[in-house]
């Protein structure tokens, strides 16, 4: 598969803006920078930030292990997405595939850049189905979207099918990993190399515990990243995120630690589950949160809403009538959460 064929011939022509801190970049100690028009009194965020996030960068290749040619950081996995609609789909003419029910925002993107869209829902065990899925793909097919372990539905799909789909679908495929530290399954980080098409996103926001500086990671070959790289924003990654996320996960452990103590919850929260009278199923989950079927979800809703407490009603998505998805808190939150489930 030739990957240049698939950018689109505005993105491939176009040539990315200079930054100041792009044509000078041998920092050293005791330079003077009057480059960029910044303010000369130091407080900590008086200067532009690095625009290639190198530092940054540096420390996830190493937890990662992966080049930092193979990484993007993008203004949380939503930009990540914005920047391959735009590098590969044309507006008004080429569509995307996606497996509902699924994460949201690849809907929103597409409606937003006037990209079509195909839905090939997934199978009653959330499974994707293959046949149809390809059958479903046409010439303008760009970006196939795999979000895997599953948003809303929680499981991993089969690596199998995966493969198949990576291999046989003509555009690029996007697998989204943003709950992939809470499964045992490979990330497909090691694939790239094998597979020219394929992108894997992840981010900080869920088990790197830093969804509030919007921190997300897009993987890929060097040639895909030199296109992105090429249409990001200049500066997406602003100074006080990456300060936080290098001295975060410079923290040894603190990630997989919490993990560890999330995945022992969320045992706990199913087990506890099984005894409220009014949940039917506890669909089984490699993330950290857990969808159930109940008797009335709109009506659970209200009712957990009126106590306080404030889940996801997923209850109008494909395949998940009456459900709800509860995200795995602190074992105190998770108590008042079973406790009220039970009273109500
Ligand atoms: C939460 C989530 C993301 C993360 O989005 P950010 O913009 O990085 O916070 C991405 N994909 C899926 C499927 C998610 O559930």
């Amino acid at each position: 598969m030739n990957i240049q064929d698939l950018i689109r011939p505005t993105i491939k022509a176009l040539k990315a803006y200079s930054s100041a801190r792009d044509e000078f970049q041998g920092v050293t100690d005791n330079m003077v920078f009057l480059d960029a028009n910044e303010n000369p009194f130091e407080n900590g965020v008086n200067r532009y930030p690095d625009p290639h996030q190198r530092h940054l960068k540096t420390i996830l290749s190493e937890i990662k292990g992966i080049s930092t040619k193979n990484i993007l950081l993008g203004n949380g996995s939503d930009e990540v997405l914005d920047l391959i609609f735009r590098a590969f789909c044309e507006p008004n003419q080429d569509n995307i595939v996606i497996l509902p029910p699924t994460y949201g925002m690849y809907e929103v993107l597409a409606n937003l850049n006037a990209i079509g869209i195909k839905a090939v829902n997934l199978d009653d065990t959330f499974q994707p189905k293959v046949e149809a899925i390809l059958n479903a793909a046409d010439a303008n097919s760009k970006l196939l979207f795999i979000c895997s372990p599953n948003n809303p539905s929680g499981n991993s799909f089969d690596a199998k099918a995966m493969e198949t789909l990576v291999s046989e679908f003509k555009g690029i495929v996007v697998i989204d990993e943003a709950y992939i530290d809470f499964s045992n399954e490979a990330s497909w980080i090691s694939k790239l190399d094998t597979y020219p098409n394929l992108i894997v996103t992840q981010t900080l926001s869920k088990a790197y515990a830093m969804a509030g500086i919007r921190l997300g990671i897009c993987y890929a070959s060097a040639e895909i990243i030199t296109v992105l790289n090429t249409i990001k924003p200049p500066y997406n990654i602003n100074e006080l995120t990456q300060k936080k996320a290098i001295e975060l996960l410079n923290i040894k452990n603190l990630a997989k630690n919490q993990i560890q103590d999330i995945l022992k919850e969320r045992s706990l929260m199913i087990s506890q589950l099984e005894s409220v009278s009014f949940i039917s199923k506890i669909y089984p989950s490699d993330a950290n949160f857990v969808l159930v079927k109940v008797d009335d979800a709109t009506k659970r809703y209200n009712q957990l809403i009126e106590k306080g407490i404030v889940i996801r009603n997923r209850t109008t998505q494909p395949g998940c009538e009456n459900t709800l998805r509860l995200t795995v808190g602190t074992p105190q939150e998770n108590k008042i959460l079973i406790d009220t489930l039970k009273s109500i």
